[in-house]
Formats: structure tokens, C-alpha cells, sequence
């Protein structure tokens, strides 16, 4: 065999497949994977649970999207070697055995160590979904205990650094003086209920509410609703964009209007 052409051949062998006894990878299409209720006797409410990928083999990680409707939450509980919790949608609650009831809300992540017993769920008024990421020990994920009564759930949570006040009574404090009936219906039926309705999640409220009042040139509204679309994990650049893109279907002088109410709501830390 002539020097060139072994060294060609032997280019093109190291160019195969490291061995056709390696598995390939496996893509899981989005809306192929099964959505299930959580059982019963380990959480309160109605839970939605679509598990992403389970272990195989040697593997000990598993994690799935849990969805919590107002008011449901896991029972009290731990994991053998931990868990990592990665909040996707929505405001929730999480506690630890002796620990505060602490807010969690879109875009945080919580790790929970090995052995500690805790709960976590939706907030009362919203609904909430997390990733859990949650490794087994001898094919064990979490040592389930009682349920979390009510008394337990309905503890103040802690109040978050620099969060922006929407407690479910905000409406009581802005109009009760003088409306208590409007002061009612803004807590219990526009925020209790319309807006911790699944079908949206919170982020997405904010998006169509923010713009609504972008096209309608409600400054006064708009300010509360930019530190509420913060809140629930829009970003800044994201509501200027909405704006900048509002300025050619609701008129160039809304966008201005928009645009001066933003400069003073970001002047206020983030959420
Ligand atoms: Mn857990």
C-alpha cells in the first residue's frame, strides 16, 4: 500500500463512530410526555405533575415539573440526598421544619439539603410551578409524613427583600376607606381569582395587562402594573421593548407617557 493512501485510510477510520455499542442521545418532544395528578395522600389540592426524565441505570437524578393550583401544596416531607427546586411560573410558599413560611416566586431556585424535613406549594391566591430536580438513594426520593394543616399553611410568609407590596388585601388598603365593596372585589375576584387562574400564568397576566394600559394611557395604573410585571419575572428590557412596540399600534405620545412611568418604577430595586 502506497504511504498516502494508508494515511488516508487510516484518516477516515478515525473519523467513525467511537463504537456502535454507545447509546444515542434521546430528545423528549415537547407535549409528548404524560401530565398526571399527584397522589393524594402526599399533597393537598390539585398538583400536576409531568415527569421530564427519570433515571436509568447508574443515573440517581430525576426531575419533573410539578404545577400547584391556589392553595395546594406537597405534605410535609424530605429527600434522602436533597433536592433542588427551580420556580417556572407563579408565587408559592416553602417552610422548613421550625423554619418561617418564606415566599417563593418565577425565577427563584431553592436547595433543599438532605434529610431536612419541609413542604412546598402555591401560594393561597396564585398558583405556582417549580422544577424539581431530586436525586434517589436505593432507588428512594422522599420520605412522605403528615399533610400540612391548614393552620400551618396559612402562617404569614416572611416578606421578601425589596418585593413590591401585593398582599392579597391590597385592594381593602386602597379603596376600603372609601369603597369597600370595590376594595373587596379587587382582592377576591380580580386578583384572588381571576389572576391565579392556570390558564395564564402570571407573567403572561402582566404582559397583556401592561400593554392594555400602554394603549390606553393609564399612567396611574400602569405604575402598579410595571412593579407587579417585575415581580412576576418580566424583565425591564422587556416591558421598554413592549413599549417600543406599542408605539406603533397605540400612537407614539402613549409610548412617551409609558416610557416616563418606567423611568421612576425602575428606579426601585427589582423584586
Ligand atoms: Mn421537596
Amino acid at each position: 500500500m502506497r504511504p498516502l493512501l494508508a494515511a488516508t485510510l487510516m484518516a477516515m477510520s478515525m473519523m467513525e463512530p467511537a463504537g456502535a455499542a454507545e447509546p444515542g442521545l434521546k430528545i423528549a418532544r415537547a407535549g409528548t410526555r404524560a401530565v398526571t395528578a399527584a397522589p393524594a395522600q402526599n399533597f393537598t389540592g390539585t398538583v400536576k405533575v409531568e415527569m421530564l426524565y427519570t433515571p436509568e441505570g447508574a443515573e440517581r437524578a430525576s426531575a419533573g415539573t410539578v404545577s400547584f393550583s391556589p392553595g395546594a401544596r406537597t405534605a410535609w416531607h424530605s429527600h434522602p440526598p436533597g433536592q433542588t427546586l427551580v420556580v417556572t411560573a407563579g408565587i408559592g410558599r416553602i417552610q422548613r421544619w421550625g423554619g418561617p413560611v418564606e415566599q417563593i416566586q418565577v425565577g427563584d431556585v431553592v436547595h433543599i439539603p438532605a434529610h431536612v424535613k419541609h413542604w412546598h406549594g402555591a401560594a393561597p391566591d396564585s398558583a405556582m410551578t417549580h422544577i424539581a430536580i431530586t436525586e434517589a438513594q436505593d432507588g428512594k426520593s422522599a420520605e412522605w409524613m403528615e399533610q400540612v394543616s391548614d393552620t400551618q399553611y396559612t402562617a404569614a410568609p416572611a416578606p421578601v427583600a425589596g418585593a413590591p407590596s401585593t398582599s392579597p388585601s391590597q385592594g381593602r388598603q386602597l379603596f376600603g376607606d372609601i369603597a369597600p365593596k370595590f376594595g373587596q372585589l379587587t382582592d377576591e375576584v380580580l386578583f384572588g381569582d381571576v389572576w391565579a387562574r392556570p390558564g395564564l400564568s402570571p407573567r403572561d397576566r402582566s404582559l397583556a395587562t401592561v400593554s392594555a394600559l400602554i394603549a390606553m394611557n393609564r399612567p396611574d395604573q400602569l405604575r402598579g402594573h410595571l412593579a407587579r410585571a417585575r415581580e412576576n419575572g418580566l424583565s425591564d428590557a422587556e416591558l421598554i421593548e413592549v413599549t417600543t412596540h406599542l408605539a406603533f399600534y397605540a400612537g407614539w405620545p402613549n409610548a412617551v407617557t409609558a416610557i416616563g412611568v418606567a423611568r421612576e418604577v425602575f428606579k426601585q430595586p427589582r423584586p
